[in-house]
């Protein structure tokens, strides 16, 4: 498998590719690999005659220095992994220096609102960092394809509304939410829970799935007075929020329009370790 750490030696390997019309496929990660972030790998091999994974712990896409300071680091582990999935697998794990060349700052990005809402709300600058991050790495590695995963829904729209508004010519390939055995959605936020957390947390899947059940005859407020209600009766839990919005637009709404397909949204602590997780409803 062929790892590279600078910039300018991938874009060596790559474009002589691009030149034979070699099709790539780009998968962005943070690395500390789960069997979400290896399916959407499946998928790119699958899809494109090369495969790109990048492994970087973007920094400008984080708003809590105690939070990025303890993500976890794993490229060995994830370099394994890779290998049992694939051989073919090129990996690119950049130094904070290779991407920002000593300017570790956001630039800023206007995504129609999106931006505004649930994880924007609750994480200033956040999504100038994804967009900072993506952007860059789409020109490096100029993809056809790139794949993004349903877990980070709102991550998602916002990554094609940058595509449309800056005509990037790639195309965004959305990908279900892989989860564990209990219906936890897997994250690599996972893995600093304690054993007893990460079983309680499969509560978030079975409230979501209750509240899409009741959402097909109640109303939105009842639906959301349900999700609080529940995360009430378990104090180890703290709700950050929910919320039901248009996939579209990611707007939250009390009115329920048949046109519009609608998703639950959800970000929750617990040990102080934040999750998100998201449902379709209908
Ligand atoms: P991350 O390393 O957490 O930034 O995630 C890298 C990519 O993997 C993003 O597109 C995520 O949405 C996606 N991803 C993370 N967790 C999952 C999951 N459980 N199922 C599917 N995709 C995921």
């Amino acid at each position: 498998m062929l790892i590279f750490n600078k910039k300018s030696d991938l874009s060596a390997f790559l474009s002589p590719l691009i030149n034979q019309n070699k099709s790539i496929g780009f998968v962005p990660t943070m690395g500390a690999l789960h069997e979400g972030h290896l399916s959407l790998l499946e998928k790119s091999l699958i899809e494109n005659d090369i495969t790109v994974m990048s492994i970087f712990v973007n920094p400008t896409q984080f708003n809590n220095a105690e939070d990025l300071e303890k993500y976890p680091r794993t490229l060995e582990k994830d370099v394994e992994k890779m290998s049992f999935v694939s051989q073919k697998i090129i990996v690119y794990a950049p130094s904070v220096s290779d991407i920002y060349e000593g300017n570790t700052i956001s630039e800023s990005f206007e995504y129609d609102g999106l931006e505004h809402q649930m994880e924007g709300q609750h994480r200033p600058g956040h999504f100038d960092g994804v967009g900072t991050i993506v952007k860059r790495l789409f020109e490096i590695i100029k993809p056809n394809k790139a794949y993004f995963g349903e877990k980070d829904f709102q991550q998602l729209q916002i990554v094609r509304k940058l595509v449309s508004k800056h005509k990037l010519p790639v195309d965004i390939i959305g990908c279900s939410i892989f989860r564990e055995k209990s219906g936890l959605a897997m994250s690599s936020r996972n893995e600093r829970l304690s054993p007893e957390a990460r079983k309680k947390a499969a509560l978030i899947f079975e409230i979501l799935t209750k509240a899409k059940e009741i959402f097909q005859n109640e109303s939105i407020t009842e639906t959301i007075h349900f999700v609080e209600k529940s995360f009430k009766k378990h104090p180890e839990f703290e709700l950050e929020y929910f919320e039901i919005a248009d996939e579209e637009t990611l707007l939250s709404t009390e009115t329920k329009d048949t046109t519009k397909k609608y998703r639950g949204f959800i970000a929750v602590f617990i040990e102080k370790i934040r999750l998100i997780d998201n449902i379709s409803l209908n």
